[in-house]
């Protein structure tokens, strides 16, 4: 197995601790990997600063090249990186393979072509005698920290759009789940020219600290808890430095009336407990309109629990555990200390076993201000609770702390277009919820974050614009 560390163009193992890898069905350790030492990250931070004044000018065919290259790397080893993902994380191996593997490389793929779209407005005379022009420049070397519920679907959004900028990287995966990103890394080493990708591994508040707080590095992009964002900010704002954060989110899925209501169970039995709930964009906080709430929690009470739960490749799971224990229990304990006025419908405790499993679980008659329906769980548990109307549906999805994903069900057109155009989140999704897309933003508002991930808006985050003025005297 791949445990070693891309530095400067090599493979070398970690100097530091070795990090335990654990198989989240069995609770058995998988390897261990030895993180960075202090040293081995200054050194990565060093080759980044290095190959950002060569790769920082290539063209954008070059790296567009590049980009297709990793595409296609990674699509010959799919079978290999799914199969450490799925042991890594506790995910279903069909699902692994079959739903994240192709828009992983499609992500690449897609700034393969995003490369070649970035420009500048066209120059002009604004001050007689002088020729002005705009350029839009990469912004510097890149420190890059993912999360583990998608490890290497987050990862390639963390690289695909920088190296499309012409930006270089240190990479952090999480600690929990480093092995996929740690094959890829050693993958994309033979294609990527010395120092543009360097991968570290470590925990956050030692080695992701250090990576954040380099003095060499220009731009710092996290995809994690809110904890997190806020250690980058501080970090940012130490040395001015640009940021750009996808956090947490707590997706109001809001049913009026009118909606299809076999759409929504089935969209919420199929997307909630995707990833065992692990999910940014999870349709977890169910408002649904008065008339419909009954028969809403009485299907999806049904629907959930015929789920079925079972280790990676066991037959038929569609439910794997949770990450770690401790995400097991921090799940739980919401649960537990859910109101007394509310009522579980499905699920609601821990699997007996060695492994970290969770029933899925649907937990109705929720308060709009609970902390239940109010908090990230990160799990497989959804809320349901009541609206009447729409003006109090916006009003109740807009005071939450998050602003990433969203949903709206209705058959009225122009209710869900003037509800959408209210709602303080960063995507919408009308009559459906978690289809993804590169072409489209990621994006996150309020407490999610700033700025997105995927879509030719992510450039944004990797890249200066800049004014050059020619005098013509
Ligand atoms: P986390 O913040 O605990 O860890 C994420 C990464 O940050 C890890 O690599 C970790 O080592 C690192 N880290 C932790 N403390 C750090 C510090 N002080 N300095 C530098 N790095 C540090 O988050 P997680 O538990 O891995 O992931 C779950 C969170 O990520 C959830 O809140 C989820 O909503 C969010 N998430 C958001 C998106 C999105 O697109 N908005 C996508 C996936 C996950």
């Amino acid at each position: 197995m791949q445990t070693r560390l891309l530095i400067n163009g090599e493979m070398v193992a970690g100097d530091g601790d070795a990090i335990s890898v654990v198989d989240p069905a069995t609770g058995d350790e998988i390897t261990n990997v030895p993180e960075a030492s202090a040293e081995q990250v200054d050194a990565a931070v060093r080759s980044s600063c290095e190959a950002f004044e060569n790769f920082s000018r290539s063209t954008p065919a070059a790296r567009s090249a590049l980009l297709l290259q990793i595409a296609d790397v990674l699509e010959q080893n799919a079978e290999e990186l799914a199969g450490l993902e799925s042991m890594d994380v506790g995910k279903p191996w069909p699902s692994a393979l079959e739903d994240e593997m192709p828009l992983t490389i499609d992500t690449f793929r897609f700034f393969a072509g995003a490369a070649r779209t970035m420009t500048g407005s066209a120059a002009g005379e604004y001050v007689e005698g002088h020729t002005s022009m705009i350029r839009r420049d990469p912004v510097g070397p890149v420190a890059a920290i993912a999360p583990w519920n998608y490890p290497l679907m987050m990862a390639a959004w963390k690289l695909a759009a920088p190296i499309a900028a012409g930006c270089t990287i240190v990479l952090k995966p999480s600690e929990l789940t480093p092995l996929s990103t740690l094959r890829a890394a050693e993958l994309m080493a033979g294609i990527l020219p010395k120092g543009v990708l360097n991968v570290i591994h470590g925990r956050g508040p030692t080695i992701g600290d250090r990576l954040i707080n380099a003095p060499e590095t220009e731009a710092i992009t996290v995809t994690g808890s809110p904890a997190t964002g806020m250690a980058a900010m501080r970090a940012a704002s130490n040395q001015i430095r640009h940021v750009h954060l996808e956090l947490g989110g707590k997706a109001p899925v809001i049913v009026f009336d009118d909606a299809d209501l076999e759409a929504v169970v089935d969209t919420i039995r199929a997307g909630s407990y995707f990833n065992a709930g692990q999910d940014c964009a999870q349709p977890c906080r169910i408002m649904a309109q008065t008339r419909i709430y009954d028969k809403l929690v009485a299907e999806l009470g049904t629907a959930v629990s015929s789920i079925k739960v079972g280790a990676q490749r066991a037959d038929g799971t569609e439910m794997g555990p949770l990450v770690s224990a401790a995400q097991r229990d921090r799940v739980a304990a919401f649960v537990d200390q859910a109101d007394a006025d509310c009522e579980i419908v499905a699920g609601g405790k821990p699997l007996d076993g060695a492994g970290y499993f969770y029933q899925p679980t649907v937990v109705a008659n929720v308060g709009n201000d609970a902390e239940i329906a109010c908090n990230e769980v990160f799990g497989p548990v959804v809320t349901i609770s009541r609206f009447s109307d729409a003006d109090e549906a916006v009003a109740i999805a807009n005071r939450g702390r998050y602003g990433l994903a969203s949903s709206v069900w209705t058959r009225d057109a122009g209710r869900s277009m003037a509800v959408s155009s209210r709602l303080r989140y960063g995507f919408t999704w009308v009559n459906t919820h978690g289809v993804g897309t590169p072409e489209m933003p990621w994006a996150a508002m309020k407490g999610s974050g700033t700025g997105c991930d995927m879509s030719v808006y992510a450039l944004d985050a990797y890249t200066s614009v800049r004014h050059v003025m020619i005098a013509h005297a």
